[in-house]
Parts: C-alpha cells; sequence; structure tokens
C-alpha cells in the first residue's frame, strides 16, 4: 500500500514483476475497488489520477531495490561524493570498523576494497548503497 499526504492510500501488490492494483482509497475515505487487478497503466485508462499513478511507481521501485539484497542507505554513510556529469553516487567512505576506505560505487554497490586494518577484503565489500539522499524515496507501506 502507498499512503499519500492528501490521505489518499493505493493498495496494490507485486504480482512476479507486474504491479496490480487492489483498491484506490480517496482523502474523503471513499474506496474504489479494482476487481480486474488491472496494471497501473490499466489503472490510468480507468481514470486513475496521474499524480497517483506516479507515486505508486515510484513506491514500487523503490521496494523492488530493497529486496535485492543487503544494503544500507548512504544517508547512513559519510563523505559522500558524486559525479559531476549526472549526480549520481560516486563514493563513500566505507562503513565498515576501522576501514573507512572511501570507496568508489559502481553500479550500486561498493567496490571491492582490503580492509586497511586487518589486510583483508572489507566484509563491507560489494555490499548496495541504496541512493536516498540524491533520488529521496518514500518509505513506509
Ligand atoms: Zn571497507
Amino acid at each position: 500500500m502507498t499512503r499519500f499526504d492528501g490521505g489518499q492510500a493505493v493498495r496494490w501488490f507485486d504480482d512476479f514483476g507486474v504491479l496490480r492494483l487492489v483498491s484506490v482509497a480517496a482523502g474523503n475515505g471513499t474506496v474504489r475497488e479494482f476487481p480486474g487487478l488491472p496494471s497501473l497503466a490499466g489503472g490510468l485508462a480507468l481514470g486513475m489520477p496521474a499524480d497517483l499513478i506516479q507515486g505508486v511507481m515510484s513506491h514500487w521501485a523503490s521496494a523492488r531495490e530493497l529486496s535485492r539484497g543487503p544494503w544500507i542507505y548512504a544517508s547512513q554513510t559519510t563523505v559522500l561524493t558524486f559525479e559531476p556529469s549526472d549526480g549520481s553516487l560516486r563514493s563513500v567512505d566505507c562503513p565498515g570498523a576501522a576501514c573507512l576506505v572511501r570507496a568508489r560505487i559502481t553500479e550500486g554497490r561498493l567496490v571491492r576494497h582490503e580492509n586497511p586494518t586487518t589486510f583483508a577484503e572489507c566484509g563491507w565489500s560489494g555490499i548496495r548503497i541504496v541512493d536516498d539522499v540524491a533520488t529521496p524515496i518514500r518509505r513506509g507501506a
């Protein structure tokens, strides 16, 4: 479910990669059911407001991202740098204890690197960094 500041709430679920709409509650409490479980495009065709469609798409993308394995929010790290060309996250200081290597991020993951304290590969190597700084995400269900 995605809740909006205006009081609207959209119930949906991920049907093996296809978002299916269940119902939309308006800010005044009126609920519209979608017994045919249309996709987002189907909901738009049935008159669902475009701003709600957009909000659900954003929430769905965040939920899918967070289901792809171990991760940490970029906002939970320090010394973030960004690519000047497109504003994407370039590096963070590794959150590993006594590591603090400034590690690049490639394909959304911390690059493999050695922890200078242990002289072994850092346990945080490869963890996904979910960029909630350059691209704020909607939390909650
Ligand atoms: Zn590290």
